[in-house]
């Protein structure tokens, strides 16, 4: 049997056409023919039902993604003049802005839940996104969208990708937007929490622009409850959308934690970011597993060591103080001793397995199942060393008398994050410091107030986009006076057969009750034997014919290999992102879970060529073909070819 790039086997190899012929030879039962056309037959004719693919529902951003890579393979086109490049981003950034960010460093959900998984490997989901969101910067794409001033206001606290994912959002229904920023550079964790050599800055500052681009203004270096107070923003603005992230690390809750050199990784990241660390010092141990702890020991390592530094050079006063490391000093820096410590297994870290790869190949020490219980500190309070316990494989039980000492200059926690609230009213907060949200993502009890991202629960950045797209709904039903919506059982943005006969100008017409084919299948008013359950159901692997596809090896993305050797002062990204033929490929690789995709097999397998494909000049993405119901005698082999369980055998019964 093939193996996959992973060395599992390929899973297709079970996936064969359904033979007629073959289970009337091999059963002795009835000959093919007859079952079809005795045996088969029902009163159930086919239907065509839109569903949604699962790396949708898996995306938290609700991203159209099999829509995006549909444009991109070159299957739906775009009507007019514009570019297949051009309209692939502007389906792509209709739920999530900022495709070249989450192309690099989404951890992509949405290929643990594609369908594609069941034949041989997911489709590379984000690599075409960063292909699209890459290809828009080079064009220059803009947003365009006409909005009519509504004349409300809407202040949102917090510029990274929550807040300007919303500010976006709020612009395209005609809202005013402001954004208040604490720092001086808008972006959040994206700016401060990812280091550059992962996200370049030209990369992420243009996809911030472009939002900027659209009308938002922003207040910078103004922190809400500190430089204006909340009671200012209530009677200047009629919404306020707290976006403010999760940003303050916590600190080792251990005896001696609070010792002057440990510091937490999301201060460890931000002191790097803005430029002020530039070298380590000694031994560092980071203590985590995630993808901050990974961030912050590949960090560490390409910083590198200095020896014998000045007091007021030690990372901790860099990082706590706000000063900066001299440039200069860095022609000194040898490679440093980096240590990863978590309570899983290495095996079972939550960091994805990619960047654990990484971090080994670049020289980065991990140890797993060990647990903190102690920081050694000496007479002036600085942390010599760091107490450690052995845990069995749980990542829980210590093992008795298991203790030892981890000598060391720097302790970095990255063991969760925390929200920075001064100055703001503590009734805004709960218990844990975050602050609740209700479906709409209201503040409960607090009219006018809403909030999304990190500081409702830290997750994702994809996460945080998904939830600012869902406020901009609410808040705009607030300002024009309406009640909020019930949300949709499945929250994405998905295929919408009546957009697309808009596009193309094969809109329905208007009812007319005197027509003589009012009351048939031929009238114009109404589009016909389709049904649209895209906004209650995900479509699994078993309701398609995954038969159809042949394996197909993925194309993964290339990188420059970092590695012990080559790693101390390097900052080039690691990812080679796809070129067009690559892009086009991969997304050829996509099964369109739950849409037609054009393949004519159902018009080829019916024996009483009952579907038949749609004029040319009538034809759209989910109206390629149709049934003649005079003819189908309700044998479903076309739902048994459809390669992507479009075809149900609905109508009729
Ligand atoms: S944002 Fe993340 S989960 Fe969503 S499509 Fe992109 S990579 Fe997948
Ligand atoms: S095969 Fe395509 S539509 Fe289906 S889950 Fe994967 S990416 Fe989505």
């Amino acid at each position: 049997m093939q193996k996959n790039p992973y060395g599992q086997n390929y899973k297709g190899d079970n996936h064969t056409f359904r033979m007629f012929k073959d289970e009337g030879d091999d059963q002795g039962s009835v000959p093919w023919n007859q079952k079809i056309f005795q045996n088969d037959e029902s009163h159930k004719c086919p239907t065509y039902v839109s569903q949604t693919p699962p790396c949708q529902g898996s995306c938290p951003s609700g991203h159209n993604i099999r829509g995006w890579l549909d444009i991109v393979r070159g299957m739906e086109k775009p009507s007019g003049d514009l570019s297949w490049q051009e309209y692939a981003f502007r389906r792509s950034t209709d739920a999530n802005p900022f495709p070249s960010v989450m192309g690099r460093v989404c951890p992509a959900p949405c290929e643990d839940g594609c369908n594609r998984n069941e034949v041989e490997d997911t489709v590379g989901i984000n690599a075409v996104e960063q292909f699209i969101g890459d290809t828009a910067k080079e064009e220059g794409y803009k947003f365009e969208f006409e909005a009519k001033d509504t004349g409300k206001k809407v202040a949102i606290i917090g510029g990274g990708c929550g807040g300007l994912t919303a500010a976006l959002q709020l612009r395209k229904q005609g809202h005013s937007v402001t954004v208040f920023e604490k720092y001086d550079q808008l972006g959040g964790m994206m700016m401060y929490g990812i280091p550059d050599y992962r996200v370049p800055r030209d990369v992420l500052k243009h996809e911030i622009d472009r939002i900027i681009e659209t009308g938002v203004e922003t207040k910078m270096n103004t922190k809400v409850g500190v430089d204006v107070s909340m009671e200012e923003l209530e009677k200047d603005y009629d919404a306020v959308l707290f976006a403010i992230g999760a940003m303050s690390g916590r600190s080792l809750p251990i005896p001696g934690g609070e010792a002057a050199n440990c510091v937490s990784g999301v201060a460890f990241l931000e002191a790097y970011n803005q430029g002020r660390l530039k070298h380590i010092t000694g031994k560092v141990i980071c203590i985590g597993g995630g993808d901050t702890s990974i961030d912050v020991v590949s960090v560490a390592r390409r910083l590198g060591n200095i020896e014998n530094i000045a007091e007021k050079d030690r990372p901790e006063r860099v990082i706590f103080d706000d000063t900066a490391h001299d440039v200069v000093d860095t022609s000194k820096r040898l490679g440093a001793d980096v240590l990863l410590t978590t309570r899983s297994t290495v095996e079972n870290m939550p960091a994805a397995q990619e960047e654990i790869d990484d971090a080994n190949r670049e020289g980065v020490e991990i140890q797993g199942q060990l647990q903190p219980v102690e920081v050694v500190t000496d007479g002036n309070g600085r942390a010599v060393a760091l107490r450690m316990i052995r845990l069995e494989e749980d990542g829980s039980t210590p093992i008795e008398g298991s203790e030892f000492d981890i000598e060391c200059e720097l302790i970095v926690s990255a063991i969760g994050q925390g929200v920075d609230a001064e100055g703001m009213d503590d009734s805004f907060f709960n218990e844990r410091g975050f602050i609740d949200a209700d479906k709409n993502f209201q503040i409960p009890n607090k009219p006018g107030f809403f909030v999304c991202g990190d500081v409702v629960r830290p997750h994702l950045l994809t996460t945080a986009i998904g939830q600012a797209g869902i406020v901009a709904d609410s808040i705009d039903d607030y300002l024009a006076g309406n009640n909020q919506k019930a949300r949709n059982k499945v929250d994405v943005h998905y295929f919408d057969l009546m957009d697309k006969l808009n596009e193309w100008d094969l809109a329905p017409t208007e009812y007319d009750k005197g027509a003589l084919a009012a009351a048939t299948d031929s009238a114009e008013y109404a589009v016909h034997n389709y049904e649209d359950r895209s906004f209650a159901s995900i479509i699994p692997h078993t309701e398609l014919f995954l038969g159809h596809f042949d394996n197909e090896e993925r194309n993964a993305r290339n990188h420059k290999t970092v590695d012990v050797d080559n790693v101390l002062g390097n900052f080039e990204e690691r990812l080679i992102g796809y070129n067009e033929e690559e892009a086009k490929a991969e997304a050829g690789r996509c099964m369109s879970c739950g849409l037609c995709f054009e393949c004519d097999n159902c018009v080829m397998y019916c024996p009483q060529d009952a579907v038949f494909k749609v004029k040319k000049d009538q034809a759209t993405l989910g109206r390629y073909v149709d049934t003649d119901y005079s003819k189908c005698i309700g044998c479903h082999i076309c739902a048994d070819v459809c390669p992507t369980g479009y075809i149900q055998m609905g109508l009729g019964e």
